[in-house]
């Protein structure tokens, strides 16, 4: 068998509308991935909703409700081969709720592409979903300035928004010359996979090109086993089987784990039967593999998303209490002692209270603007307390940052984003 490619899993983010799903419907169809038949059907399907035009964009939704009706449990959501990759789009952006989509996706993410509009430029959550990146601990990022249709194909006006976008990287903490700026019109297909005719300027790279100029990611394999679970199936044959990606570490066939905290809070306790990703028996899946697995004593109740499959002897910890860095995105009012909301960790989610406000932040320099504040709003930095309402599995940064990162939820926003620095775990 030729050896696999290592694979990069590649999250969109943006504004609404900036074009993400028509990127990623273009990036299939332009690959060979979405048969001309399929796609006329799209088209007549958005046009029968109103929605001429948005053919591309239904491509995304289609593999979603394909996965939803549990067509296969891995998840191996769409591939492109590149010369170097097996690429993975791992968000399907829908237009409801996309931040959130993309706190879940970009938990998994090795690198993204940020999309701008080129008419539009910089919009509210082009900065959100930056900080999220950021946050989240997605390092590499490139830019893709779409529509250029829209703007007559002008390298002025591509210049223009890569300047400003240019801005909000640096704002954030994003090495501007790492950062290439691709100048696409996804709707007509300029240079996703094939080369534009429009935009002689334009010496860059295509979206299928541009794939091989991120770094291959460094797999954490010698940490501890963490694999948070995202889904529980029920296969006919096989019994009770997790699904899930592999965030650190390697999980051998034999092997002793533990899920935490599981139904009991204390953890059950199981063993590694089989490993298995997109439709093959392996002997072991390793950190960055997107893995279903079947574990001896561990039945469908015992397990569910949120839970982490961790190495026995290694095991991570439920937090009694932990010390974050958050940054404030989009608070409505302003965040005091007692603010309840939910904290999404790796798939978990469990509603957390701030119980300090240790320190406040300068975000410009990063020294200590104000000790103890009353209350933090948008844009400030600040380490505070927390105390899990529940049973929530984190680790510290410094121990494994795969498993330290959170974001903060509350009535359908974004509130914040942060990181785990300091932790006391539960007895248990
Ligand atoms: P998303 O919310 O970022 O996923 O955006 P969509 O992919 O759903 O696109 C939003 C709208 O922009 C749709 O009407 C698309 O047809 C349109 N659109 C997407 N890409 C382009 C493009 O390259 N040029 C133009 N003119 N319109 C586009």
């Amino acid at each position: 068998m030729a050896k696999q490619k290592p694979i990069m899993n590649v999250v969109f983010v943006g504004h609404v509308d900036a074009g993400k799903s028509t990127t990623i419907g273009r990036l299939m169809y332009d690959t060979g991935k979405l048969p001309e038949q399929e796609l006329q059907k799209l088209k007549a399907e958005a046009q029968k909703h109103g929605k001429a035009g948005f053919e591309f964009a239904y491509v995304m939704d289609k593999f979603k409700e394909e996965r939803e009706r549990g067509v296969t449990i891995d998840l191996s959501y769409q591939k492109i081969l590149t010369q170097k990759f097996e690429v993975t789009i791992i968000d399907a952006p829908g237009h409801k709720d996309f931040v959130k989509n993309m706190i879940t996706g970009a938990s998994q993410a090795d690198c993204a592409f940020l999309v701008v509009a080129a008419k539009s430029g910089v919009e509210p959550q082009t900065k959100e979903h930056l900080w999220l990146l950021k946050t989240m601990g997605v390092g590499q990022l490139h830019v893709i300035i779409n529509k250029m249709d829209d703007v007559g194909y002008k390298e002025e006006r591509f210049n223009e928004v890569k300047a400003d976008v240019t801005n909000e990287l640096k704002a954030v903490g994003y090495k501007a010359e790492d950062v290439n700026f691709l100048a696409v019109s996804s709707i007509n297909g300029d240079n996703v996979a094939k080369k534009s005719d429009k935009m002689a300027w334009y010496k860059g790279p295509t979206v299928v090109e541009d794939f091989d100029n991120f770094k291959e990611p460094e797999k954490p394999t010698t940490l501890p086993l963490r694999m948070p679970i995202q889904d529980v199936y029920e296969i006919t044959g096989i019994g009770t089987v997790p699904v899930g990606k592999i965030e650190t570490g390697i999980m051998k066939v034999g092997q002793k784990i533990i899920v935490l905290p599981g139904r009991s809070g204390k953890g059950v306790l199981g063993e590694v039967r089989t490993v298995e990703a997109h439709h093959e028996q392996l002997p072991q899946g390793e950190a960055g593999d997107n893995v279903g697995v079947n574990l001896r004593g561990i039945g469908k109740k015992d397990v569910a998303r949120g839970d982490v499959i961790c190495d026995a002897a290694k095991p991570a910890s439920i937090a009694e209490e932990f010390v974050a860095k958050i940054a404030v995105i989009n608070h409505p009012t302003v965040i005091a002692k007692g603010y309840t909301p939910v904290f999404h960790v790796h798939t978990a989610q469990v509603p957390c209270q701030f119980v300090e406000l240790i320190e406040k932040y300068d975000p410009k320099t990063g020294e200590v603007a104000q000790k103890n504040p009353d209350f933090i709003k948008n844009g400030d930095v600040a380490k505070v307390r927390i105390k899990p309402i529940g049973n929530l599995v984190l680790e510290k940064q410094g121990d494994n940052p795969h498993m330290a990162r959170f974001a903060i939820r509350d009535a359908g926003a974004t509130v914040a984003a942060g990181v785990c620095i300091e932790l006391t775990a539960k007895k248990i």
